[in-house]
């Protein structure tokens, strides 16, 4: 089975706007059942395309490819694992995306990784990559017609030195090879709006897909503020809070500020909405984000 390729979805207007899901390994098997049956109410939403996160090592980045191939066999497609240059030499990556392609993925989101845990600076492996632009060339050097994905900020990768030279750095993934970019989450619209016109300035012309994540609780949105640098709306955490913090009320809450940013995003004809369910059903299924998708022709 070979999957289509997103650019090639992006290419084609009348499928605009794509909608995408995010899932992660989970942990152990149990997590992985508890996977099998989000995804499975998932499909009702008919994602264009669904992407699998990939692990700071151990198991999870094993469980990376067996989610993957357990979402192809339910019939999704296509899938996108997720690749970072995290712990591996140039020749572990070099087989990992022989493995990748050997299996007929096309699309890698293709990405420098986090720090581990209590570490607050990246530093390459031994022998390894350290920045997603090298690890973008290394695969299109290997398989010219693969389709990367690249990760871009819109409130600015916490480690940049300045906006303008995060947006340089994200020219220079572009120019390797990088298809589509897909975008850290944010609450704000307004700096997704900025961000895309501060790219195309620079001559960045790939697509540019919104990424969010409907906050469930209080407490989430603090640990995304601090492990992401997202700026958090104080109309949002009064939302919040109003609903209790968490509970389903909060998540509620919580997916009507998403639906209220999708709603604005879609006036202004972004190429799709990526959403991180973060292995949850609710968000993906909610009814109004159907209703605004199905407006732009989606067929649901
Ligand atoms: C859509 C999306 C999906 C993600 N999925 C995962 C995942 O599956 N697993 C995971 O571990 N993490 C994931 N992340 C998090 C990501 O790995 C981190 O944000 C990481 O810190 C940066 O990755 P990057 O690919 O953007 O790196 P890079 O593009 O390499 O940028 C990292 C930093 O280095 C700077 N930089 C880039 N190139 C250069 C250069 N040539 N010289 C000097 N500085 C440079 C940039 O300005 C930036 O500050 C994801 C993020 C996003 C937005």
């Amino acid at each position: 089975m070979t999957d289509a390729r997103i650019i090639d979805l992006l290419g084609d207007r009348s499928r605009q706007p794509l909608l995408s899901f995010e899932f992660f390994p989970p942990k152990d098997d149990e997590g992985v059942e508890q996977l099998k049956e989000v995804a499975h109410q998932l499909k009702a939403a008919r994602p264009d395309f669904v992407t699998v996160t990939y692990g700071a090592g151990g198991s999870t980045r094993e469980r990376t490819f067996e989610v993957c191939a357990i979402l192809r066999d339910m019939g999704f497609g296509p899938v996108m694992p997720h690749l970072t240059c995290i712990a591996s030499t140039r020749s572990d990556l070099e087989r990992i995306s022989d493995t990748i392609y050997a299996e007929g993925y096309r699309n890698v989101m293709t990405l420098r990784g986090d720090p581990p845990k209590g570490r607050r600076v990246f530093e390459a492996a031994e022998g390894g990559l350290s920045h997603a632009s090298e690890l973008v060339r290394l695969l299109k050097q290997r398989y010219p017609e693969l389709c990367c994905g690249v990760a871009g900020y819109p409130e600015v990768h916490p480690e940049a030195e300045s906006a303008e030279k995060d947006i340089q750095f994200l020219k220079e993934k572009v120019d390797a090879g990088g298809s589509f970019v897909t975008t850290q989450l944010f609450y704000d619209n307004a700096d997704y709006f900025r961000f895309v016109e501060d790219c195309r300035k620079k001559g960045i012309d790939a697509p540019i897909i919104p990424g969010l994540l409907p906050v469930s609780s209080l407490k989430q949105a603090r640990r995304m503020t601090t492990m992401c640098g997202s700026r958090f709306p104080d109309r949002l955490s009064q939302a919040l809070e109003s609903a209790g913090g968490e509970g389903e009320e909060a998540e509620a809450a919580g997916i009507q500020w998403a639906v209220q940013q999708i709603r604005e995003l879609l006036e202004h004809d972004v190429p799709g909405i990526h959403l991180y369910i973060l292995n949850k059903a609710r968000s993906g299924l909610d009814p109004t984000l159907h209703e605004c998708m199905k407006q732009r022709n989606l067929p649901l």
